[in-house]
């Protein structure tokens, strides 16, 4: 049967637009329907939006430790809408980059929502288009949990739009996103609180980063509350949100932002029309090679819940275009060693094992830390301490996990990342000389093991 085309992606965002490049590359002729906006989370209300307001946050500090090198400075203003103005501005000019990176490559945008109408059939703005093969790349959506005045709150979708700067914001979870925004609101003046239901924030990241962070966000003034978890909003006469507690006690607000998680983004897709198969979570079933119970249905992304990271998205992306339209290059993905970064003041960086999944394991582990003030702020007032930490195995000398907590964490950790995937020991990193005088050169210069 001749199909209008060999593959149809339903969703442009980092994955689908990487999937639809690569096999339109390869010579295949592609389509993408995209409902919302080009370049998907990631570029409109996640990663690439997030960085700009950090980086926006960050002035607050350096402002402050300026002084320390000899500056005076006037007092300093600063002007949310001005920040969201220029983000919306760099974020519009990535949507166009997107489109003609689409366009360039022979790839066929149709703009509206798409609709599965069989296993090789869509439908959008009226038209119907068959295909080969259907990749669904539709990401995630974030999730508020159903209490009563959940319609008073936000998610990030909204807080990148905000008129203006809340005077006092309560954020619900204890993950990136809440990690994240919490730093923002808190680095841009707002009064913040960080509200999480558990002992302490951050859970799957290892223990002394945990901790290290909570003692620096503290150090900074963020009102970090844990074992708290929200019953109820209520919306105030003045306009305020009242946030009750489910241990009773009450909290005055104006803003509540919820950061607890995302589902994946099915609806209205046309699902029942065909025989994709959803997991325990609602993510989209697929086998190794991103096949749903639908054989011509693949999925890759958010929407299969797997690890849910732009660069991972994008591995997929092209190992679906790989398998489909150049074989001969198809590698499968590596989800071993995937480096990440929590955009938090100060950020996380790491990759590998954290040492309590490395005990769990099996592994006989030595722990080498090391602690210290970052050498830009000797000449301030700032006590900021940053953390490093090596996992590594006893017995085989590899190096199992890298993390830190502290400035550039995010950068320093992708070339760690890089000797973790190479399997490097303990011994290369203490073989290899560092770069003086850095933070990062702490990692090759660790000798003596705090715990075994
Ligand atoms: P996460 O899954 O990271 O964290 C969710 C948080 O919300 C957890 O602390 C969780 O607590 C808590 N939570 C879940 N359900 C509830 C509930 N019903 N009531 C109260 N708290 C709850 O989700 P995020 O929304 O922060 O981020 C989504 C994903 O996006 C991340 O997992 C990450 O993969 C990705 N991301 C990556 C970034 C990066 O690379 N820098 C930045 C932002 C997002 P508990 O631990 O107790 O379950």
């Amino acid at each position: 049967m001749a199909y209008d085309f060999d593959l149809y992606v339903i969703g442009a965002g980092s994955g689908g637009v990487r999937s639809a490049r690569f096999a339109a590359g390869f010579g295949a002729k592609v389509a993408v329907a995209e409902s919302r906006y080009l370049g998907g989370t990631c570029v409109n209300v996640g990663c690439v939006p997030k960085k700009l307001l950090v980086y926006g946050a960050h002035f607050a500090e350096d402002f402050e430790q300026s002084a320390g090198f000899g500056w005076t400075l006037g007092e300093a203003d600063f002007d949310w809408a001005t920040l969201i103005a220029n983000k919306d501005r760099e974020i519009n000019r990535l949507n166009g980059t997107y489109r003609n990176l689409l366009v360039n490559s022979g790839v066929t945008l149709h703009e509206g929502h798409a609709k599965l109408i069989d296993p090789h059939q869509v439908e959008i703005n009226g038209q119907r288009y068959t295909a080969k093969h259907i990749l669904i790349a539709t990401g995630g959506w974030p999730q508020i949990p159903d209490i009563p005045g959940r319609e008073h709150a936000i998610s990030s979708n909204e807080a990148f739009f905000l008129k203006e700067l809340p005077k006092r914001i309560l954020v619900a979870g204890g993950g990136y996103i809440a990690v994240e925004f919490a730093g923002i609101f808190h680095g841009l003046g707002a009064d913040t609180k960080l509200l999480y239901r558990g002992e302490l924030f951050l859970r799957g990241f290892d223990g002394a980063v945990r901790k290290h962070l909570q003692e620096e966000l503290t150090k900074r003034g963020l009102d970090l509350q844990f074992n708290a978890d929200i019953e109820r909003i209520d919306k105030q006469a003045d306009g305020s949100l009242k946030v009750t507690l489910k241990d009773g006690r009450e909290l005055a607000t104006d803003c509540v932002f919820y950061a607890t998680g995302r589902r994946p983004m099915l609806d209205n897709l046309g699902l029942e029309n065909t025989g994709v198969k959803l997991d325990k979570r609602g993510f989209i079933e697929v086998d190794e090679q991103y096949q749903s119970a639908e054989p011509s249905i693949l999925a890759i992304g958010d929407v299969i819940g797997r690890v849910q990271l732009t660069p991972v998205a994008l591995a997929e992306g092209m190992a679906v275009a790989r398998r489909l339209f150049k074989p001969e290059q198809y590698r499968p993905v590596d989800y071993n060693m995937i480096p990440t970064a929590v955009f938090s003041l100060p950020n996380i960086g790491t990759v590998g094992l954290t040492e309590e999944q490395a005990r769990e394991a099996g592994h006989k582990v030595q722990i080498f830390e090391s602690r210290f003030r970052p050498m830009k702020l000797t000449l301030t007032e700032c006590q900021e301490r940053t953390l490093m930490k090596l996992v590594v195995d006893a017995d085989t000398d590899k190096v199992l996990g890298c993390h830190m907590v502290g400035p550039d964490a995010g950068e320093i950790v992708q070339g760690l990342a890089i000797a973790l995937k190479a399997g490097a020991t303990k011994r290369d990193f203490d073989e290899t000389i560092g770069v003086h005088p850095t933070a990062a050169e702490e990692f090759v210069t660790m000798r003596t093991p705090v715990a075994g």
